[in-house]
């Protein structure tokens, strides 16, 4: 069993409404938003960051973004910033790779 959150989430051992859902990735809302619309989509294979990534994932990746156009398309957003933080450094707490979809409000560049 892991002790991993976001395995969790994907693997229904915590439930949670997905805004989408398929053999390889999923998508949810975000616990803490810090904006009107704050996505999250998750591999169900434990990536812990993108620099962790491989050639065995290069499919994934390109699934996660086509992933990341439809919930948007779903959501009805045009403007929206899709964000993955690598490192605590960069601001990751939660280490399961993860692309933020971030929308409804104005957005700031470059990003603090
Ligand atoms: P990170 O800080 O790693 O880039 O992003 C992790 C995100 O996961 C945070 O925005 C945080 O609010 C969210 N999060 C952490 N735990 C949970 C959870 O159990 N459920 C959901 N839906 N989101 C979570
Ligand atoms: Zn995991």
């Amino acid at each position: 069993m892991s002790a991993c959150i976001f395995c969790k989430i994907a693997g229904g051992e915590v439930a949670s409404q997905f805004v989408h859902e398929d053999e390889e990735v999923v998508a949810f809302k975000d616990l803490n938003p810090i904006a009107p619309t704050h996505l999250l989509v998750v591999p169900r294979k434990h990536i812990a960051r993108v620099a962790d990534a491989t050639q065995e994932d290069e499919r994934l990746l390109g699934r996660l973004q086509l992933v990341v156009a439809e919930v948007a398309k779903k959501a009805g957003l045009t403007d929206f910033r899709v964000v993955t933080n690598n490192g605590k450094g960069a601001g990751q707490s939660v280490d399961h790779l993860h692309y933020h979809v971030i929308s409804g409000r104005r957005m700031n560049w470059p990003p603090g």
